[in-house]
């Protein structure tokens, strides 16, 4: 089935699908093997407005809109997943926190660059100490005359290694638990901000990730966002929003998975026969194709709500409930496409082999598989969205 949004976005889709075959399938394998982040495409997606995606018009952006959002994701993962990752949380996780959340003066000074591609975001939460804990972090931010002293490091974050911008979540009040958190925006040049080398990683290895440390790191306190102390909401909100345009990458890994499979069963003889007259290679394309319809419906429902409502409480549970889904179907699509290439399907020449390995990130990044039950298990405690 094919869905259509209407003409705006099909235009868009044709030109990200466009990129994605012609220019991301063609870097992926050289980068690949380097395993480097490409940056001839980061600028590429700039030219064509990618990277200013989730940011106002006013401020150079492509507007404040999932559905584009999701759209583009899931076509450059369709020929290359983790530069489309590396590519969303630079306008998911920076870009439109700061959008979101930030003042004027951090709006006008800061989403410009971002939107260019001049500066590329990150977003720093998780510590070697704190993960699915998340508002367990102990990175501390402490106000000293006109700025904050940061002291603390962030690990496992997508771009760290290459970014301009951090977004940071830090305790001004420790002492207050959650509700003494705050969110800052961090430049690279600040003093006392260093990152780490990326790390060596089973997927997603063109998309860098690493440390920020932050030791006496001076923020000047026009760079806190929003209020302090309450930084919790924003994190809340920003992880919301991260599992709803992040789970577009597995549609284009589904997707891509998928149309592999299906021309490799049409093209191998095993007795006789292609294997695709097989009836258990028919049920595991039926099912692939399956997911990966459901899936698509679901992204899009649930990107069209927060277009609507944008930071809507009650997305809470969809959104994990989307990301546990989505990401669960591209990791059993991209396990069944290497089965149906056999031996084939095993060799790192096929892009299947890569495929699964960077869709296994998904029940780990944005808050692992069980916490999204958590998060879907207490939302249907506490309110009815889930019974209608
Ligand atoms: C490639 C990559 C990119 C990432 N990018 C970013 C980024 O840009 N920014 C950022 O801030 N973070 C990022 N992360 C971090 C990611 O969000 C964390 O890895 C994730 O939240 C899990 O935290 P953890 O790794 O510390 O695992 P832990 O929290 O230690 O979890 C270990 C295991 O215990 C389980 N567990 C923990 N608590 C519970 C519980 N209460 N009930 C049941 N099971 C539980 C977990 O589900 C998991 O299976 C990234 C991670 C990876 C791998």
């Amino acid at each position: 089935m094919k869905i259509s949004l209407g003409d705006e976005y099909e235009i868009i889709r044709r030109q990200a699908r466009k990129f994605a075959e012609d220019e991301c399938r063609l870097a992926l394998r050289k980068y690949e093997e380097l395993e480097e982040f490409p940056w001839e495409l980061w600028k590429r997606a700039s030219e064509l407005g990618y990277t200013g995606l989730m940011i106002p018009e006013e401020y150079g952006g492509a507007g404040e809109d999932p559905l584009l959002a999701v759209i583009v994701a899931e076509e450059i993962s369709r020929g290359f997943p983790s530069f489309g990752l590396s590519l969303g949380a630079h306008f998911t996780l920076c870009g439109y926190n700061i959008a979101r959340e930030g003042n004027e003066f951090q709006k006008k000074k800061y989403l410009p660059m971002l939107a260019s591609g001049k500066s590329i975001g990150c977003m720093g939460l998780t510590e070697p100490e704190a993960g699915s804990d998340a508002t367990g972090i102990k990175t501390s931010a402490k106000k000293e005359d006109n700025f904050y002293i940061l002291n603390g490091t962030k690990t496992f974050i997508t771009n760290a290694p290459i970014a301009d911008l951090f977004f940071i979540y830090a305790k001004t009040s420790p002492e207050l638990g959650k509700r003494g958190i705050s969110a800052f925006i961090l430049e690279r040049n600040f003093e006392g901000l260093s990152t780490s080398k990326p790390f060596k990683k089973m997927g997603n290895r063109c998309s860098p990730t690493g440390e920020i440390i932050m030791i006496n790191c001076k923020v000047p306190i026009e760079n806190l966002v929003g209020k302090e102390n309450e930084g919790v909401y924003i994190m809340m909100r920003g992880l919301d929003v991260e599992r709803i345009i992040l789970s577009a990458g597995a549609l284009g890994i589904m997707q891509w998975a998928l149309e592999i499979s299906k021309n490799y069963s049409i093209q191998r003889f095993q007795f006789g026969k292609r294997i695709a007259e097989f009836q258990l290679i028919q049920e595991k394309l039926a099912e692939m194709a399956m997911m990966l319809e459901i899936s698509r419906v679901y992204v899009y429902t649930i990107a069209k709500k927060w277009k609507e409502n944008p930071g809507d409480r009650g997305l809470r549970g969809s959104a994990a409930s989307l990301k546990l889904f989505v990401w669960d179907c591209a990791e059993k699509v991209t396990r069944e496409a290497i089965q149906v290439l056999g031996g084939y399907g095993y060799m790192r020449e096929n892009i299947v082999e890569m495929l699964y390995r960077d869709a296994r990130l998904g029940p780990i990044g944005a808050g692992t598989a069980e916490i999204d039950k958590l998060i879907i298990f207490s939302e249907l405690m506490e309110n009815n969205d889930f019974i209608i």
